[in-house]
């Protein structure tokens, strides 16, 4: 190992920054970060410095650096871009023993500035000790992507729990129990409140179970539209218990020793009726396991996750929920037709088409009043009583229409026709579940929008 990874605590010591440019500016502005008290050596500044040292506590001198400037300070940086001015910077510094960083040069440099993931107070560094800084920053990325954005209060909560915690758990084992489980489950966040020793003791300390339901929902099938909350439940739980419509590609996610679940309703086999359901979910939480519950889309959009909620809060079950893209939203914008559209359509209404095996008993008259553009769920079956409902109500029978199939996944197909060629066009293309329809102007421009008729739409995506 070439470099020793160490956290350098600036908070109030003297820093230097030679140089006054934008790459400067950052590295100002990092140290500023971390509480360092910044001088600035620079010729000229720019003005973007100059408005944030104006806000900001940094003292400038308008003058070329000189060898004197380095003593005093824990740190030294010089980020001028000129190889000799950096070069007497990093020499002034090393001859008093200062440690110096040269932006973008490793030989004048005694240390170097790692990629940063921040959530204080856990910070990740990463450094390629500068042979491939772009690799750096792309396991930043990843990392990044990793931890969730309140991790940081979550040790601060920790922190403040500590001694609280030491005094009432005087055996060294069982305190380490206590943060084990504590800690268990960190990708979901936060952890309650600081203030609140005695609970968070009562919660984590006791041998009894831990056990709880995320509600998730795992968006319409592009796994890159998982939401980061999403991923971070998928990667924690012990039991997934999923639908039919989440895709492997989105299971792939869940840890190795995870127990998957499908309860999903496939035609002719025996799937899982909502009780049955319930009943998993409060038999796994309540061994004390973290439960996932995934579902596609969003979990609360013609999804029965307000059921599964009822169900697991009436039995004192700690549940959560993480929003996901219901199919309406990715499936429409991924396809290039915007659901509303200025001067087209000012609102739009999620039906679903299938209620109890039939279309449902809404008040069709009135939907059709709205000139929403309606995005319709389970609606293959029912597409030609939906359509005779809509022409009925008064809808125009030329609306254009879109179906689409398997969106966001690479087996997307999009038809477009007319209103009262629906049904028609569900048979002709023999269009199979999962579909969505969408009855609105809106085909019409999201056709327009690429020069071409709404029959080409299919064609575009
Ligand atoms: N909770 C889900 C909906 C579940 S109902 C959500 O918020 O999206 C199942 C219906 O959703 C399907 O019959 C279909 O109409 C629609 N759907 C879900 N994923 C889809 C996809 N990738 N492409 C087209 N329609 C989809």
């Amino acid at each position: 190992m070439r470099y020793l990874p160490l956290f350098r605590d600036i908070n109030g010591r003297d820093c230097l920054v030679v140089g006054g440019g934008a790459i400067a500016f950052r590295k100002i502005r990092l140290l500023r970060r971390a509480g360092g008290r910044v001088t600035v050596i620079a010729p000229s500044l720019t003005d973007k410095l100059m408005a944030f040292g104006e806000t900001d506590k940094i003292d400038f001198i308008l003058r070329p650096f000189e060898a004197d400037d380095v003593a005093g300070r824990v740190l030294v940086v010089a980020a001028t871009g000129d190889r000799a001015v950096n070069a007497a910077v990093s020499a002034a510094a090393r001859n008093i023993g200062v440690p110096v960083n040269v932006v973008d040069d490793a030989a004048l440099s005694d240390v170097v500035m790692p990629a940063i993931v921040d959530r204080n107070p856990l910070i990740v560094a990463i450094s390629s000790g500068g042979a491939a800084p772009v690799l750096a920053r792309n396991i930043r990325a990843a990392i990044e992507a990793m931890l969730p954005a309140n991790l940081g209060q979550l040790a601060e909560t920790a922190r403040a729990l500590r001694d609280n915690v030491r005094q009432r758990i005087t055996d060294p084992v069982k305190r380490l129990r206590f943060w084990e489980r504590y800690f268990l489950g960190w990708r979901g966040g936060s952890r309650g409140s600081a203030g609140n020793a005695g609970s968070a003791i009562e919660e984590f300390g006791r041998s009894a179970n831990d056990g709880q339901v995320a509600i998730v929902g795992a968006g319409p099938g592009d796994p890159d539209l998982l939401t980061l909350k999403a991923l971070h439940r998928l990667q924690d739980a012990d039991v997934i218990i999923h639908d039919r419509l989440v895709g492997p590609a989105i299971l792939d996610y869940a840890r190795r020793d995870a127990d998957l679940i499908d309860v999903g309703k496939t035609p002719g086999r025996h799937s899982h009726s909502q009780d049955e359901i319930n009943a998993l979910l409060a038999h796994h939480a309540g061994q004390g396991k973290r439960v996932v519950r995934l579902k596609g889309g969003d979990p609360f959009i013609f999804g029965r996750g307000g059921e599964e909620q009822a169900y697991l809060k009436a039995r004192d079950i700690r549940v959560v929920v993480v929003p996901g893209i219901t199919a309406a939203l990715g499936c429409a914008s991924a396809g290039g037709i915007p659901l509303t559209h200025r001067g087209t359509a000012q609102a739009v209404t999620l039906l679903t088409g299938t209620a109890g095996g039939n279309l449902p008993d809404l008040d069709w008259k009135a939907i059709a009043a709205t000139r929403a553009t309606l995005a319709v769920y389970m609606g293959v079956g029912t597409a030609g009583a939906l359509r005779d409902n809509l022409i009925a109500a008064g809808a125009d029978p030329a609306t254009p229409v879109a179906i689409i199939e398997n969106g966001t996944l690479e087996s997307e197909r999009i038809t477009t026709g007319r209103l009262d060629e629906l049904a028609a066009l569900v048979e002709s293309n023999a269009v199979r579940a999962p579909a969505l329809l969408i009855i609105g102007e809106v085909v019409a421009v999201a056709a327009e929008a690429v020069g071409s008729t709404p029959a080409d739409l299919a064609l575009v995506s």
